[in-house]
């Protein structure tokens, strides 16, 4: 099941994204949200009230206490920018107020001359957990959404903390929606992709991480909570490369969908 969050004349609600666009992969056109009576955490109903995706806005599919990010976790993307890759895996945060939803605007920073897309496929986490051992990680995973852990990459390089590099204003992009009909196995073993005014600059898949999933949450969780709706973003593929303002940035991962972004200048 997709499960999407959006606005529909002033109220937000949750709702199951069905069909095919008519226009192919990444379209809206001919979806639409049932709206789900309750929230996605919990036992929830569909409640038959069917609504055009394109008559709604999509937000943010979930509102994040916390995203915690995994750094250099594809050994090409870690080469490409003359690093290491680490023996455990790397978590930074990104904080709650960086998340932005599907045809949000990127907000170009003001401290920064080097803004840089990285594509990663985001896990969702369905419910409050910590230590979780390897086998129950499947059972602490609500579904996967595409993400764009932007950077700003001449401030990462500056700055021995990311908070600001990875951290400002809009450079979490997530969505559309979250895809909860993949396994573990299959999430192993994804195409991902990053184009920039539909021009190809990453492709990867996500067999090629480091770190798998499992590994990642036994990671995370052996050191703090997740909560709901706390979201991994698992680390970017090879060929990371600069946004500039009027920009279009889209974000593709195999089975889920495409997150699209404007980046704009600071008005
Ligand atoms: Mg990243």
């Amino acid at each position: 099941m997709r499960i999407a969050r959006f606005s529909i004349d002033g109220n937000v609600a949750f709702g199951a994204v069905k069909g095919d666009p008519a226009s192919g992969p990444g379209g809206t056109d001919g979806l639409v949200v049932d709206i789900i009576k309750g929230v996605p955490f919990a036992d929830f109903e569909l409640s038959g009230t069917k609504v055009p995706l394109d008559k709604v806005r999509l937000l943010p599919p979930v509102l994040p206490s916390k995203v915690v990010a995994i750094g250099r976790n594809y050994a090409a993307h870690a080469a490409e920018l003359g690093n290491e890759v680490p023996a455990a895996p790397w978590a930074f945060f990104k904080p709650s107020t960086s998340v932005i939803g599907p045809g949000d605007s990127i907000v170009y920073p003001s401290f920064s001359r080097e803004v840089h897309h990285e594509a990663e496929l985001a896990v969702v986490i369905g419910r409050l957990c910590r230590e979780v051992p390897r086998e129950r990680v499947k059972d602490v995973v609500l579904g996967y959404t595409c993400a764009n852990d932007v950077t700003a990459r001449d401030t990462q390089q500056t700055e021995k903390q990311w908070a600001r590099a990875k951290g400002f204003d809009s450079s979490c992009p997530l969505g559309p929606w979250i895809e909860t009909g993949i396994g573990l196995d299959a999430a192993a073993d994804l195409a991902i992709t990053a184009t920039v005014n539909g021009e190809l600059r990453q492709a990867g898949r996500t067999g090629q991480m480091i770190h798998p999933i499992e590994d990642l949450v036994v990671s995370i969780t052996e050191a703090m909570t997740l909560l709901p709706g706390d979201v991994i973003l698992t680390g970017t593929p090879a060929g990371v490369g600069p946004l500039h303002p009027g920009d279009e940035v889209a974000v593709t991962i195999e089975g889920i969908g495409t997150l699209t972004n404007k980046v704009i200048s600071r008005g």
